[in-house]
Protein backbone atom coordinates (compact mmCIF):
# COMPACT_ATOMS: atom_id res chain seq x y z
CA UNK A 1 0.00 0.00 0.00
CA UNK A 2 1.21 3.23 -0.92
CA UNK A 3 1.67 5.78 1.47
CA UNK A 4 -1.13 9.06 1.11
CA UNK A 5 0.07 12.21 -0.07
CA UNK A 6 -0.21 14.85 2.62
CA UNK A 7 -1.49 18.16 2.42
CA UNK A 8 -1.57 20.92 4.69
CA UNK A 9 -3.94 23.22 4.63
CA UNK A 10 -3.55 27.04 6.72
CA UNK A 11 -6.95 28.55 7.09
CA UNK A 12 -8.86 30.34 9.90
CA UNK A 13 -12.04 29.64 8.49
CA UNK A 14 -13.70 26.32 9.50
CA UNK A 15 -16.00 25.84 6.96
CA UNK A 16 -13.48 26.47 3.90
CA UNK A 17 -11.15 23.76 5.91
CA UNK A 18 -14.14 21.55 5.97
CA UNK A 19 -14.73 21.85 2.59
CA UNK A 20 -10.93 21.28 1.35
CA UNK A 21 -10.47 18.43 3.70
CA UNK A 22 -13.72 16.71 2.13
CA UNK A 23 -12.95 17.47 -1.23
CA UNK A 24 -9.23 16.37 -0.77
CA UNK A 25 -9.41 13.34 1.19
CA UNK A 26 -12.26 11.72 -1.18
CA UNK A 27 -8.89 12.26 -4.17
CA UNK A 28 -6.91 10.57 -1.07
CA UNK A 29 -5.30 13.11 0.10
CA UNK A 30 -4.52 12.92 3.72
CA UNK A 31 -5.16 16.53 5.38
CA UNK A 32 -3.75 18.49 8.16
CA UNK A 33 -5.04 21.49 9.22
CA UNK A 34 -3.84 24.64 10.55
CA UNK A 35 -5.72 27.65 11.54
CA UNK A 36 -3.15 30.07 11.64
CA UNK A 37 0.72 30.85 10.25
CA UNK A 38 2.56 30.67 13.40
CA UNK A 39 0.43 26.91 14.23
CA UNK A 40 0.93 25.85 10.28
CA UNK A 41 4.92 26.56 10.60
CA UNK A 42 4.96 24.18 13.63
CA UNK A 43 2.95 21.92 11.98
CA UNK A 44 4.49 21.72 8.65
CA UNK A 45 8.18 21.41 10.55
CA UNK A 46 6.40 18.14 12.05
CA UNK A 47 4.90 16.95 9.63
CA UNK A 48 6.65 17.59 6.29
CA UNK A 49 3.83 17.28 4.30
CA UNK A 50 4.17 17.27 0.48
CA UNK A 51 2.18 20.69 -0.64
CA UNK A 52 0.94 23.54 1.75
CA UNK A 53 -2.19 25.42 0.47
CA UNK A 54 -2.02 28.83 2.24
CA UNK A 55 -4.72 30.93 2.95
CA UNK A 56 -3.15 34.73 2.98
CA UNK A 57 -5.84 36.95 5.11
CA UNK A 58 -5.16 35.05 8.57
CA UNK A 59 -4.31 36.08 11.82
CA UNK A 60 -1.26 37.34 13.12
CA UNK A 61 1.40 35.93 11.02
CA UNK A 62 0.20 36.55 7.22
CA UNK A 63 0.02 33.95 4.83
CA UNK A 64 3.03 35.72 3.19
CA UNK A 65 4.90 36.25 5.84
CA UNK A 66 4.04 32.38 6.84
CA UNK A 67 5.40 31.16 3.22
CA UNK A 68 8.57 33.37 3.63
CA UNK A 69 9.63 31.73 6.45
CA UNK A 70 8.95 28.03 5.67
CA UNK A 71 10.69 28.46 2.40
CA UNK A 72 13.67 29.38 4.95
CA UNK A 73 13.89 25.99 6.54
CA UNK A 74 15.55 23.39 5.53
CA UNK A 75 13.58 20.21 4.54
CA UNK A 76 10.93 22.22 3.24
CA UNK A 77 12.42 24.80 0.82
CA UNK A 78 11.37 22.35 -2.03
CA UNK A 79 7.57 21.84 -0.66
CA UNK A 80 5.50 23.78 -3.19
CA UNK A 81 3.19 25.94 -1.54
CA UNK A 82 0.10 27.46 -2.94
CA UNK A 83 -1.55 30.77 -1.87
CA UNK A 84 -5.36 29.78 -1.74
CA UNK A 85 -7.00 33.48 -1.28
CA UNK A 86 -9.90 35.16 -1.81
CA UNK A 87 -7.28 38.70 -1.90
CA UNK A 88 -7.26 39.30 -6.65
CA UNK A 89 -6.22 42.18 -6.57
CA UNK A 90 -4.00 43.56 -9.08
CA UNK A 91 -0.63 42.47 -7.70
CA UNK A 92 -1.72 40.15 -5.67
CA UNK A 93 -0.64 36.87 -7.21
CA UNK A 94 2.94 38.70 -8.21
CA UNK A 95 3.41 39.15 -4.22
CA UNK A 96 2.43 35.94 -3.28
CA UNK A 97 4.99 34.51 -5.92
CA UNK A 98 7.33 37.08 -4.60
CA UNK A 99 7.13 36.16 -0.80
CA UNK A 100 7.89 32.65 -1.94
CA UNK A 101 4.47 31.03 -3.20
CA UNK A 102 5.14 28.49 -5.71
CA UNK A 103 1.49 29.04 -7.05
CA UNK A 104 -1.86 31.28 -6.59
CA UNK A 105 -5.70 30.12 -6.91
CA UNK A 106 -8.13 32.60 -6.19
CA UNK A 107 -10.80 31.76 -4.14
CA UNK A 108 -14.08 30.68 -4.21
CA UNK A 109 -12.64 27.37 -4.05
CA UNK A 110 -13.70 25.51 -7.49
CA UNK A 111 -14.40 21.70 -6.67
CA UNK A 112 -13.83 20.68 -9.69
CA UNK A 113 -10.94 22.13 -10.65
CA UNK A 114 -8.88 22.34 -7.23
CA UNK A 115 -7.66 18.48 -7.33
CA UNK A 116 -6.45 18.57 -10.53
CA UNK A 117 -4.88 21.88 -9.72
CA UNK A 118 -2.86 20.37 -6.68
CA UNK A 119 -1.90 17.42 -8.31
CA UNK A 120 0.07 19.56 -10.79
CA UNK A 121 1.88 21.33 -8.52
CA UNK A 122 3.25 17.96 -6.77
CA UNK A 123 4.18 16.85 -10.17
CA UNK A 124 6.67 20.16 -10.17
CA UNK A 125 4.33 22.78 -11.74
CA UNK A 126 6.00 25.98 -10.49
CA UNK A 127 4.45 29.71 -11.35
CA UNK A 128 6.81 32.86 -11.99
CA UNK A 129 7.26 36.26 -12.00
CA UNK A 130 9.27 38.22 -14.12
CA UNK A 131 12.77 39.12 -12.58
CA UNK A 132 12.37 42.46 -13.35
CA UNK A 133 8.32 42.62 -11.88
CA UNK A 134 9.97 40.86 -8.92
CA UNK A 135 12.27 43.44 -7.69
CA UNK A 136 9.31 45.73 -7.61
CA UNK A 137 7.58 43.38 -5.44
CA UNK A 138 10.33 42.90 -3.19
CA UNK A 139 10.42 46.34 -2.37
CA UNK A 140 7.10 46.57 -1.49
CA UNK A 141 7.07 43.30 0.41
CA UNK A 142 9.77 44.45 2.84
CA UNK A 143 8.87 47.62 2.88
CA UNK A 144 5.21 45.92 4.78
CA UNK A 145 7.20 43.79 6.62
CA UNK A 146 9.04 46.86 8.14
CA UNK A 147 6.24 48.74 8.94
CA UNK A 148 4.56 45.67 10.54
CA UNK A 149 8.05 45.05 12.74
CA UNK A 150 8.11 48.66 13.48
CA UNK A 151 4.19 48.83 14.35
CA UNK A 152 5.32 45.00 16.62
CA UNK A 153 8.56 46.59 18.35
CA UNK A 154 6.10 50.04 19.75
CA UNK A 155 3.66 47.59 20.78
CA UNK A 156 6.46 45.70 22.58
CA UNK A 157 8.02 48.23 24.21
CA UNK A 158 4.73 49.58 25.24
CA UNK A 159 3.89 46.97 27.16
CA UNK A 160 7.00 46.46 28.81
CA UNK A 161 6.90 49.54 29.73
CA UNK A 162 3.55 48.66 31.47
CA UNK A 163 4.97 45.10 32.79
CA UNK A 164 7.62 47.17 34.28
CA UNK A 165 5.55 49.79 35.97
CA UNK A 166 3.22 46.97 37.22
CA UNK A 167 6.16 45.34 38.64
CA UNK A 168 7.46 48.53 40.49
CA UNK A 169 4.01 49.01 41.60
CA UNK A 170 3.62 45.12 43.21
CA UNK A 171 6.97 45.69 45.08
CA UNK A 172 5.75 48.93 46.71
CA UNK A 173 2.43 47.02 47.62
CA UNK A 174 4.54 44.31 49.16
CA UNK A 175 6.67 46.74 51.06
CA UNK A 176 3.52 49.07 52.30
CA UNK A 177 1.71 46.06 52.97
CA UNK A 178 4.23 44.34 55.14
CA UNK A 179 5.02 47.39 56.47
CA UNK A 180 1.21 48.07 57.63
CA UNK A 181 1.30 44.68 59.19
CA UNK A 182 4.15 44.51 61.47
CA UNK A 183 2.78 47.41 63.56
CA UNK A 184 -0.72 45.53 64.79
CA UNK A 185 1.71 42.17 64.89
CA UNK A 186 3.88 44.01 67.33
CA UNK A 187 0.92 45.22 69.51
CA UNK A 188 -0.55 41.88 69.56
CA UNK A 189 2.90 40.20 70.61
CA UNK A 190 3.43 42.53 72.99
CA UNK A 191 -0.40 41.65 74.69
CA UNK A 192 0.26 38.25 74.45
CA UNK A 193 3.17 38.06 76.23
CA UNK A 194 1.91 40.41 79.01
CA UNK A 195 -1.22 38.04 79.29
CA UNK A 196 1.20 35.21 79.39
CA UNK A 197 3.10 36.33 82.15
CA UNK A 198 0.13 37.76 84.44
CA UNK A 199 -0.96 34.59 83.79
CA UNK A 200 1.53 32.39 85.18
CA UNK A 201 2.21 34.81 87.93
CA UNK A 202 -1.43 36.09 89.10
CA UNK A 203 -2.91 35.52 92.25
CA UNK A 204 -4.94 32.52 90.32
CA UNK A 205 -3.21 31.48 87.35
CA UNK A 206 -4.74 31.00 83.99
CA UNK A 207 -5.57 27.27 83.85
CA UNK A 208 -3.90 25.41 81.36
CA UNK A 209 -6.41 24.72 78.72
CA UNK A 210 -6.29 28.76 78.50
CA UNK A 211 -2.60 29.64 78.67
CA UNK A 212 -2.49 26.26 75.81
CA UNK A 213 -4.63 29.06 73.55
CA UNK A 214 -2.20 31.95 74.44
CA UNK A 215 0.70 29.82 73.25
CA UNK A 216 -1.84 28.55 70.11
CA UNK A 217 -2.09 32.07 68.91
CA UNK A 218 1.46 33.09 69.89
CA UNK A 219 2.89 30.43 67.43
CA UNK A 220 0.75 32.20 65.02
CA UNK A 221 1.68 35.33 65.68
CA UNK A 222 5.68 34.06 65.13
CA UNK A 223 4.59 32.69 61.95
CA UNK A 224 2.59 36.24 60.61
CA UNK A 225 6.31 37.69 61.54
CA UNK A 226 8.04 35.56 59.92
CA UNK A 227 5.86 36.05 56.28
CA UNK A 228 5.85 39.72 57.06
CA UNK A 229 9.95 39.47 57.73
CA UNK A 230 10.08 37.39 54.20
CA UNK A 231 7.86 40.13 52.14
CA UNK A 232 10.15 42.94 53.65
CA UNK A 233 13.43 40.99 53.07
CA UNK A 234 12.53 40.21 49.18
CA UNK A 235 12.36 44.40 48.95
CA UNK A 236 15.02 45.06 50.24
CA UNK A 237 16.93 42.47 48.21
CA UNK A 238 14.86 44.33 44.99
CA UNK A 239 16.41 47.11 45.94
CA UNK A 240 19.27 46.64 47.03
CA UNK A 241 19.04 48.06 51.06
CA UNK A 242 19.68 44.52 52.58
CA UNK A 243 22.30 45.00 54.71
CA UNK A 244 24.63 42.34 55.76
CA UNK A 245 26.95 42.29 58.91
CA UNK A 246 29.80 41.00 57.49
CA UNK A 247 32.70 39.06 58.88
CA UNK A 248 34.69 35.75 59.39
CA UNK A 249 31.66 32.91 59.71
CA UNK A 250 32.10 29.47 60.31
CA UNK A 251 29.65 27.28 57.97
CA UNK A 252 29.95 24.64 60.36
CA UNK A 253 28.52 27.03 63.45
CA UNK A 254 25.90 28.07 60.44
CA UNK A 255 24.87 24.57 58.98
CA UNK A 256 24.73 23.31 62.37
CA UNK A 257 22.65 25.55 63.68
CA UNK A 258 20.30 25.00 60.37
CA UNK A 259 20.03 21.47 60.73
CA UNK A 260 19.65 21.67 64.60
CA UNK A 261 16.83 24.32 64.33
CA UNK A 262 14.71 21.47 61.17
CA UNK A 263 15.72 17.98 62.89
CA UNK A 264 12.54 17.60 64.59
CA UNK A 265 10.57 18.37 61.30
CA UNK A 266 12.38 15.95 59.47
CA UNK A 267 12.38 13.40 61.91
CA UNK A 268 8.58 13.26 62.16
CA UNK A 269 8.81 12.61 58.58
CA UNK A 270 11.28 9.86 59.28
CA UNK A 271 14.10 11.51 56.96
CA UNK A 272 17.72 11.27 57.73
CA UNK A 273 19.70 14.39 57.33
CA UNK A 274 23.59 13.65 57.45
CA UNK A 275 26.02 16.54 57.19
CA UNK A 276 29.59 15.81 56.48
CA UNK A 277 32.92 16.76 58.46
CA UNK A 278 32.77 20.52 58.06
CA UNK A 279 35.52 20.85 61.30
CA UNK A 280 38.49 21.55 58.43
CA UNK A 281 36.38 24.08 56.99
CA UNK A 282 38.12 27.69 56.87
CA UNK A 283 35.64 30.56 57.27
CA UNK A 284 33.78 32.24 54.73
CA UNK A 285 32.99 36.24 54.92
CA UNK A 286 29.50 36.72 55.45
CA UNK A 287 26.85 37.63 57.71
CA UNK A 288 25.63 34.60 60.06
CA UNK A 289 22.48 35.00 60.83
CA UNK A 290 21.56 35.50 56.64
CA UNK A 291 23.30 32.40 56.09
CA UNK A 292 21.88 30.78 58.63
CA UNK A 293 18.37 31.99 57.07
CA UNK A 294 19.41 30.42 53.09
CA UNK A 295 20.46 26.91 54.47
CA UNK A 296 17.15 26.89 56.97
CA UNK A 297 15.33 27.79 53.64
CA UNK A 298 17.28 25.05 51.51
CA UNK A 299 16.97 22.16 54.01
CA UNK A 300 13.38 23.17 54.84
CA UNK A 301 12.78 22.79 51.74
CA UNK A 302 14.54 19.76 50.54
CA UNK A 303 12.36 18.24 53.67
CA UNK A 304 9.20 19.07 52.01
CA UNK A 305 10.11 18.27 48.59
CA UNK A 306 11.44 14.89 49.88
CA UNK A 307 8.89 12.01 50.48
CA UNK A 308 8.56 10.47 54.33
CA UNK A 309 11.49 8.16 54.50
CA UNK A 310 14.48 10.27 52.20
CA UNK A 311 17.45 11.64 52.53
CA UNK A 312 19.24 14.95 52.71
CA UNK A 313 22.94 15.02 52.72
CA UNK A 314 24.70 18.35 53.13
CA UNK A 315 28.56 17.73 52.46
CA UNK A 316 31.21 21.16 51.79
CA UNK A 317 34.19 21.99 49.53
CA UNK A 318 36.75 24.32 49.33
CA UNK A 319 37.14 25.19 45.23
CA UNK A 320 38.95 27.34 43.01
CA UNK A 321 36.74 29.76 40.84
CA UNK A 322 38.58 27.71 37.80
CA UNK A 323 36.95 24.08 39.57
CA UNK A 324 33.50 25.31 39.80
CA UNK A 325 31.38 23.61 37.26
CA UNK A 326 28.32 26.01 36.69
CA UNK A 327 30.03 27.95 33.09
CA UNK A 328 28.01 31.65 34.03
CA UNK A 329 30.15 31.32 37.56
CA UNK A 330 33.43 30.28 36.61
CA UNK A 331 34.02 32.99 33.95
CA UNK A 332 32.76 36.06 36.51
CA UNK A 333 35.21 34.23 39.50
CA UNK A 334 38.52 34.66 41.03
CA UNK A 335 40.40 33.21 43.76
CA UNK A 336 38.86 30.81 46.58
CA UNK A 337 35.35 29.60 47.40
CA UNK A 338 33.62 27.65 49.72
CA UNK A 339 30.92 25.37 48.14
CA UNK A 340 28.09 23.65 49.98
CA UNK A 341 25.83 21.86 48.08
CA UNK A 342 22.41 20.28 49.91
CA UNK A 343 21.46 17.20 48.51
CA UNK A 344 17.75 15.59 48.52
CA UNK A 345 15.91 12.01 47.39
CA UNK A 346 12.88 14.40 46.94
CA UNK A 347 10.79 14.89 43.87
CA UNK A 348 13.71 16.63 41.70
CA UNK A 349 12.95 19.87 39.44
CA UNK A 350 12.23 19.47 35.70
CA UNK A 351 15.12 20.85 33.66
CA UNK A 352 12.83 24.27 32.68
CA UNK A 353 12.00 24.86 36.46
CA UNK A 354 15.23 25.03 37.50
CA UNK A 355 15.84 28.24 37.44
CA UNK A 356 12.58 29.57 37.10
CA UNK A 357 12.18 28.42 41.04
CA UNK A 358 14.26 31.40 42.13
CA UNK A 359 11.54 33.94 40.53
CA UNK A 360 9.89 35.90 43.26
CA UNK A 361 6.41 33.89 43.76
CA UNK A 362 7.00 31.01 41.45
CA UNK A 363 5.77 27.77 42.26
CA UNK A 364 6.18 24.55 40.50
CA UNK A 365 2.81 23.14 41.95
CA UNK A 366 -0.70 24.15 41.67
CA UNK A 367 -1.59 27.45 44.05
CA UNK A 368 -4.30 25.11 45.67
CA UNK A 369 -1.27 23.01 47.18
CA UNK A 370 -0.48 25.62 49.25
CA UNK A 371 0.19 24.67 52.89
CA UNK A 372 0.60 26.50 56.44
CA UNK A 373 2.91 23.92 56.97
CA UNK A 374 6.45 25.02 56.44
CA UNK A 375 7.75 20.97 56.59
CA UNK A 376 4.61 18.95 54.92
CA UNK A 377 5.19 16.91 51.64
CA UNK A 378 4.96 19.05 48.88
CA UNK A 379 3.00 22.04 50.28
CA UNK A 380 4.21 24.65 48.45
CA UNK A 381 4.47 28.43 50.63
CA UNK A 382 4.31 31.75 49.34
CA UNK A 383 7.61 31.09 46.87
CA UNK A 384 9.41 33.54 48.57
CA UNK A 385 12.28 31.22 50.19
CA UNK A 386 14.32 30.98 46.88
CA UNK A 387 14.40 34.18 45.72
CA UNK A 388 15.38 35.34 48.67
CA UNK A 389 18.48 32.59 49.42
CA UNK A 390 19.28 33.95 45.97
CA UNK A 391 19.07 37.35 46.94
CA UNK A 392 21.36 36.73 50.03
CA UNK A 393 23.84 34.60 48.60
CA UNK A 394 24.21 37.02 46.09
CA UNK A 395 24.47 39.62 48.22
CA UNK A 396 27.96 38.10 49.98
CA UNK A 397 29.09 37.65 46.23
CA UNK A 398 28.28 34.12 45.95
CA UNK A 399 26.12 32.30 43.63
CA UNK A 400 23.27 30.16 44.88
CA UNK A 401 21.71 27.02 42.07
CA UNK A 402 19.63 24.04 41.32
CA UNK A 403 20.67 20.77 39.78
CA UNK A 404 18.27 17.60 39.18
CA UNK A 405 17.70 15.02 36.79
CA UNK A 406 14.05 16.08 36.62
CA UNK A 407 10.95 16.19 38.54
CA UNK A 408 9.34 12.69 39.18
CA UNK A 409 7.14 12.37 42.08
CA UNK A 410 7.39 8.61 41.75
CA UNK A 411 10.85 7.81 41.03
CA UNK A 412 12.52 10.66 42.96
CA UNK A 413 15.75 11.49 41.19
CA UNK A 414 16.18 14.01 43.56
CA UNK A 415 17.70 17.42 43.93
CA UNK A 416 20.52 19.50 44.48
CA UNK A 417 21.22 23.22 45.29
CA UNK A 418 24.68 24.46 45.01
CA UNK A 419 25.80 27.28 47.46
CA UNK A 420 29.02 29.25 46.30
CA UNK A 421 30.75 31.64 48.57
CA UNK A 422 33.68 33.50 48.46
CA UNK A 423 35.88 32.88 51.00
CA UNK A 424 37.10 35.12 54.03
CA UNK A 425 39.68 37.51 53.10
CA UNK A 426 42.38 38.66 55.26
CA UNK A 427 40.79 42.11 55.51
CA UNK A 428 37.80 40.80 56.89
CA UNK A 429 39.99 39.25 59.96
CA UNK A 430 39.66 36.01 58.90
CA UNK A 431 42.49 34.16 59.77
CA UNK A 432 41.86 30.82 61.25
CA UNK A 433 38.39 27.96 60.82
CA UNK A 434 36.99 27.09 63.80
P1 LIG B 1 7.91 27.63 48.41
O1 LIG B 1 7.55 28.57 49.48
O2 LIG B 1 6.83 27.36 47.42
O3 LIG B 1 8.59 26.40 48.90
P2 LIG B 1 10.51 28.38 47.33
O4 LIG B 1 10.94 29.67 46.72
O5 LIG B 1 11.23 27.94 48.55
O6 LIG B 1 8.95 28.52 47.59
O7 LIG B 1 10.58 27.24 46.23
C1 LIG B 1 10.00 27.47 44.96
C2 LIG B 1 9.64 26.14 44.32
O8 LIG B 1 10.82 25.41 44.02
C3 LIG B 1 8.82 25.23 45.20
O9 LIG B 1 7.44 25.53 45.08
C4 LIG B 1 9.18 23.85 44.66
O10 LIG B 1 8.36 23.52 43.57
C5 LIG B 1 10.60 24.00 44.13
N1 LIG B 1 11.61 23.43 45.05
C6 LIG B 1 12.34 24.10 45.96
N2 LIG B 1 13.19 23.27 46.62
C7 LIG B 1 13.00 22.03 46.11
C8 LIG B 1 13.58 20.74 46.35
N3 LIG B 1 14.54 20.55 47.29
N4 LIG B 1 13.12 19.71 45.60
C9 LIG B 1 12.16 19.88 44.67
N5 LIG B 1 11.58 21.07 44.39
C10 LIG B 1 11.99 22.14 45.08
Amino acid sequence: MTEKLKVLYVEDNLMNRMLVRRLLEAHGYSVLEAEDGLSGIKMAQEELPDLILMDINIPGMDGFEATTKLKSIEGLKDTPIVALTARVMDGDREMALTAGCDGYIPKPINVDTLPEQIKDFLAGKREMVAVAEERVYLREYSQKLVDKLQEKVEELTKANEELRHTDVMKSRFISIAAHELRTPLTIIQGYLSMLAQSGREAMSPLDDSVMEMIRGIARGVERLNAIVEEMLDVTRIESGTLNLHLGPVSLKDVVTAAVRKLKTFAEEREQEIIVADLSGMPPVKGDADRLLQVFMNLIGNSIKYTPDGGRISLSVRVIEAGEILAPHVRSASQGEFTEVIVEDTGVGIAEEDQERIFRRFYEVKDPSLHSTSKTSFMGGGLGLGLPLARGIVEAHGGWLWAESEGYDEEECPGSRFHVLLPGADKAAGASSGK
